[in-house]
């Protein structure tokens, strides 16, 4: 059968269906959904995706067969809406429109009132009996068109760096300016008719080549840009930072015209059928009279709220859709209540009233703040409208990270100056440099600089700065701009029409009331209420467990969790505040962090500079009162749940970096000299250090430092088993890479603690791990386990030295392999589990060969990234360890993944007994540990 390229959506018929998102684009399967579901819905049709991908295979070619679909479906269109295009009496007008599978907000690009041409100008007058709604909309199709199709679609550049669209706005407003008025709505039908043939003629002039003045030429002229847009600058940068994939492409949309600029009965909005920053359950939108759906999200005119609910002190004043036009606003409200239940999540919609009547333009899943997310999930589910599966999938689990971020200190708050205020578009405390470009925010950013992206509105060319900005704030637009939008998507604390600003972009300043800030100056904002501060307001860290519906969701998602998550600390207080966020355990304690400090650091020295094996052992033991210290801490707060202590790591160099001066005070210290120091310092170097003499090599050459330690801890373990309180210590032996390196050094373990347990008088409960992070290790994991009680997968080596890309040096060549997509992600960042992910498998199951109850973990820094936690639990891990901070999104992973790739044999366990546990899903699960 021939491909069909065109479905048509109109009256109650569609040929299309809600589960056509692949092929129509999500916009495209949503049309013909609310058509199916009795929506009123203006008709049209879809060009499918896979239009798309031949128009690029075909190097711009359509298809043949497209013309003949879409005249028939034009046809079924002129039908429905009574209407016929390019009909000098009584012109249908068309709105050609992007969307892709996924949504991409202004991404790509839209052409509307496609069809008024001379020849049908006369008739549409005549018809709606209002000129100056015909030439309204005829001067916005040149604009748009030109800008669209004449300039961005054939990649025009102008000598003076202007775009049309810049040209044809200062045109308007130098019209405005003329004619003393303000609003575009004030200008008159004689005014827009004249406007509309300097637009020509400036048209004309600068891309070379007149505005057609015929339909169907716009008509495809539109179809193509539409197809074009899908890869433009600002679609492919969007597509990088969602990673949605190219080949994917977009359907056009193709949809009669209705018009929300036709008079004071008509109207045009935006709104959500819940509150997508606080989640709350209100009809939350805007709306704007007279005016078409580009002005409400542009931000060229302050919309009002649809209803008495939603007014805020900023818009008290402005008349709601509820108070103007009840019965539409009704209307409107029945259909928010229907989509809610037909696609059982939040929507964002776009309506049209054209006099009185009221058209859905559009329906889409709605973007949310992280709040919302988890908000919503629950109320939802406790109003039976999912079920907890569905909120626990639901809810991104980077979208928790909003909820553990900080809040502007309100009391360093009340103290500090407003500069300003505006609509509160995205929640949580924002506090940076202030930057005027996008370019700039992102040039900043990578000195390491906060920065505070500062503009008059934002649009899509401004993505990339707004990614890498702290906030964003903008002087115009409302909450449904596209600043608003977007930050609201990625959870980022953002303000919109904060109308005080006077921006100067080329000056790189702004001007609050006479105060004038500049590139650079420091500012702090509210995002939860609108307030923008001068200078840096003190910041309070995030309190998720005073969120009531956070709690509930993350006890549903441990319920369903089937692996434990623990967290990489070795400070007390770190240990504490990731026990807040739900860690069970510490997964790895890096003894290095712990030699830092002055009085420790130099007895670290001391027992480098050792000439002999005397000296360097009283060096070294002169290090144990310290770490035992250190593990008495964290194995206290950790009371009881396994806490895993790795050796001494990095290669020695690393704690002799030092300065002339700082050798000549060393000396002096030590009494040691100058030129001893320098020379063993040399000594020390290695042309390739993570290669070189660190993990168990260490060990191994001074073995008094794993006695030292190993001491330390089961010394600490014992005093506390003495006191009553429960410990559980777990030594990692690091960068094993066969097993005759972990034999040697688990044997000064084991002597150890045999001497500790003697001279305490107690049994410590205790384990002897290894990492498993050089490549050789996970081959031969089988030998490995026989002694190993554990095996944590440090997978930052393990990547490091499976793909050979040294973790410190791939920012040289990382943004040429993502930007030539030769590599999906940064590796240090998700697991590669192609490659990677194939040397822990086996590394698990040779494991498991030999020990089948052996422990396994991850301690690498993809422990709490989503998709690397996921990993871990489907190829059989017990635990995944992480910062704590990322504990709750990793508690959330584990939880999604359980429901995704459930268990049903046997759950370990954190102290290494296995449990054998009888089925997954539905039951309540025993308490991890
Ligand atoms: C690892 O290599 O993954 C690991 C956790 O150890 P480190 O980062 O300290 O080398
Ligand atoms: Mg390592």
């Amino acid at each position: 059968m021939a491909k069909k390229y065109v479905y048509f959506f109109g009256g109650s018929k569609a040929e299309g269906r809600g589960n056509m998102k692949e092929l129509l684009g999500g916009k495209g399967a949503n049309l013909a959904d609310m058509c199916l579901i009795g929506v009123p819905v203006p008709a049209g049709f879809t060009i499918t995706t896979e239009v798309c991908t031949e128009y690029y295979k075909n190097r711009g070619k359509l298809p043949k067969e497209l013309t003949k679909e879409v005249e028939k479906a034009l046809v079924r269109t002129e039908k429905v809406m009574g209407k016929k295009f390019d009909d000098p009496k009584n012109p249908l007008l068309m709105s050609v429109r992007s969307g892709a599978r996924m949504s991409m907000p202004g991404m790509m690009d839209t052409v509307l009132n496609i069809g008024l041409s001379a020849k049908t100008i006369p008739g549409l007058i005549n018809k709606s009996g209002d000129a100056r709604f015909v030439y309204d909309a005829y001067r916005r199709l040149i604009m748009m068109y030109a800008d669209v199709v004449m300039e961005k679609a054939t990649g025009f550049e102008s000598k003076d760096g202007h775009t049309v669209r810049e040209v044809l706005e200062h045109t308007l407003e130098t019209m405005k300016r003329e004619r003393g008025v303000t609003e575009d709505t004030a200008l008159s039908a004689d005014d827009l008719k004249q406007l509309a043939e300097q637009f020509k003629v400036i048209v004309k002039d600068r891309l070379g080549k007149p505005f057609p003045d015929d339909a169907r030429e716009q008509l495809w002229g539109g179809i193509k840009a539409v197809f074009q847009s899908w890869n433009g600058k600002r679609a492919i940068s969007y597509r990088r930072i969602e990673s949605i994939p190219d080949h994917w492409g977009t359907a056009v949309n193709c949809q009669a015209m209705v018009f929300g600029n036709m008079g004071e009965s008509s109207a045009t909005g935006v709104a959500f059928t819940r509150d997508p920053s606080t989640g709350d359950n209100k009809f939350y939108g805007e709306w704007l009279i007279n005016a078409q759906g580009e002005d409400v999200v542009a931000g060229i005119r302050t919309p009002s709220p649809l209803n008495r609910a939603t007014k805020t002190e900023g818009t008290m004043d402005h008349k709601s859709l509820e108070e103007i036009n009840l019965k539409a606003y009704k209307k409107l409200d029945a259909i928010r209540l229907k989509l809610e239940k037909h696609y059982r999540d939040m929507q964002d919609i776009e309506f049209t009233i054209e006099d009185g009547v009221l058209w859905m333009l559009q329906t889409r899943t709605g973007k949310r703040t992280g709040f919302a997310a988890v908000r919503m999930a629950v109320e939802m589910c406790e109003s039976k409208l999912i079920d907890r599966k569905t909120a626990i999938k639901r809810v991104k689990p980077e979208q928790l990270d909003e909820l553990l971020h900080p809040m502007l200190d309100p009391a360093a708050e009340k103290a500090a100056n407003v500069l300003a205020k505006g609509l509160p578009a995205g929640p949580g405390g924002g506090v940076g440099q202030a930057v005027f470009t996008a370019d700039d925010a992102e040039a900043w950013s990578k000195q390491g600089k906060r920065v505070i992206l500062v503009r008059n509105e934002t649009s899509p060319e401004d993505v990339h700065g707004m990614h890498v900005a702290q906030a964003i704030l903008t002087a115009k637009g409302g909450m449904t701009s596209h600043a608003a939008l977007v930050a609201r998507g990625w959870g980022k604390c953002c303000i919109v029409g904060c109308a005080a600003l006077h921006i100067d972009s080329r000056s790189k300043t702004m001007t609050v009331d006479g105060t004038v800030i500049r590139e650079g100056d420091w500012i702090s904002m509210n995002g939860s209420s609108g307030k923008v501060f001068l200078g840096q307001v003190g910041v309070l860290p995030a309190q998720p467990d005073k969120n009531k519906w956070y709690k509930k969701l993350m006890g549903w998602a441990d319920d369903v969790r089937q692996i434990n998550v623990r967290t990489n600390a070795e400070r007390p207080e770190d240990a504490a505040q990731a026990l807040a966020f739900g860690a069970e355990g510490i997964g790895l304690a890096r003894t290095e962090h712990m030699f830092f400090e002055p009085e420790r650091i130099i007895h670290v020295r001391e027992m480098i500079l050792a000439t002999d094996v005397v000296a360097r052992r009283e060096a070294v033991m002169k290090l144990l009162p310290f770490q035992k210290k250190d593990f008495l801490g964290i194995l206290k707060v950790m009371a009881g749940k396994p806490v895993t202590i790795r050796l001494l790591d990095p290669p020695l160099h690393e704690f002799v970096t030092l300065t002339d001066s700082q050798v000549d005070e060393l000396s002096r210290q030590i009494g040691v000299s100058s030129a001893q120091i320098n020379t063993r310092i040399k000594q020390l170097h290695e042309l390739n250090p993570m290669l070189g003499h660190r993990g168990c090599r260490l060990g191994i050459a001074y073995p008094e430092i794993t006695e030292m330690q190993a001491r330390a801890i089961l010394e600490a373990a014992a005093e506390l088993t003495k006191q009553k309180i429960k410990v559980f210590p777990e030594i990692m032996i690091p960068l094993v890479g066969h097993e005759n390196e972990f034999l040697n050094q688990e044997a000064i373990v084991r002597e150890v603690a045999a001497s500790v347990e003697k001279e305490y008088k107690v049994k410590i409960d205790y384990l002897v791990g290894t990492m498993i992070e050089i490549p050789r290790a996970a081959l031969v994991a089988d030998k490995i386990a026989k002694q190993a009680e554990f095996f944590s997968f440090g997978t930052n080596d393990l990547t490091q030295m499976g793909f050979g890309f040294s973790r410190d040096d791939i920012g040289g060549f990382l943004p040429y392999y993502l930007e030539k997509g030769i590599l999906p992600l940064d590796p240090f960042q998700a697991i590669d589990q192609e490659g990677i992910g194939q040397l822990i498998e086996i590394g698990i199951q040779r494991g498991r060969s030999t020990r089948p109850a052996l422990k396994i973990g991850i301690c690498g820094e993809h422990g709490g990234e989503a998709s690397s936690v996921k990993f871990c639990h489907r190829v059989g891990m017990n635990y995944v360890s992480c910062s704590p901070f990322r504990v709750p999104i990793a508690r959330f992973a584990a939880a999604q993944a359980a429901l995704e790739w459930p268990r049903t044999s046997k759950k370990a366990k954190s102290n290494g007994k296995v449990k054998v546990k009888t089925k997954a899903k539905g039951k309540k699960k025993s308490k991890k540990k």
